[in-house]
């Protein structure tokens, strides 16, 4: 799946979602309601990446797997698509307009382009 896959299934299923209410919910409580579950997610995230680096507590460690880890990666670029989305930002201009200055600051022989 590329990019314009992945946000033509999530312009898909987020307009499903929003048919199951009785009313349109405010959208700042969509974006809202977006933003706490990609945070949800970072956590999820957070604590796989602590069982990758072994810096889990041990009574925790079960729960870390590459599986999962890969997943909760996944899980992070999936909702941040679903909240681009809630917010009306279109996404993959976001990430090309992000390439070009990163491709201009590699050019400029900046020692950390992407961040
Ligand atoms: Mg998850």
């Amino acid at each position: 799946m590329d990019l314009q896959q992945l946000q033509e299934l999530v312009n898909i299923e987020s307009d499903r979602l929003m048919l199951q209410y009785n009313e349109t919910p405010d959208p700042k409580l969509v974006i809202l309601a977006r933003t706490v579950k990609l945070s949800e997610e970072s956590g999820e995230l957070a604590d796989q990446i602590l069982g990758y680096c072994g810096l889990q507590r041990k009574d925790k460690m079960y729960k870390y797997s590459m599986d999962k880890l890969s997943k909760e990666l996944a899980d992070v670029i999936i909702t941040t698509f679903v909240l681009a989305k809630a917010c009306n930002v279109d996404i993959i201009k976001a990430i090309d307009d992000k390439m070009q200055i990163v491709s201009q600051r590699k050019l400029n022989g900046e020692v950390n382009p992407i961040v």
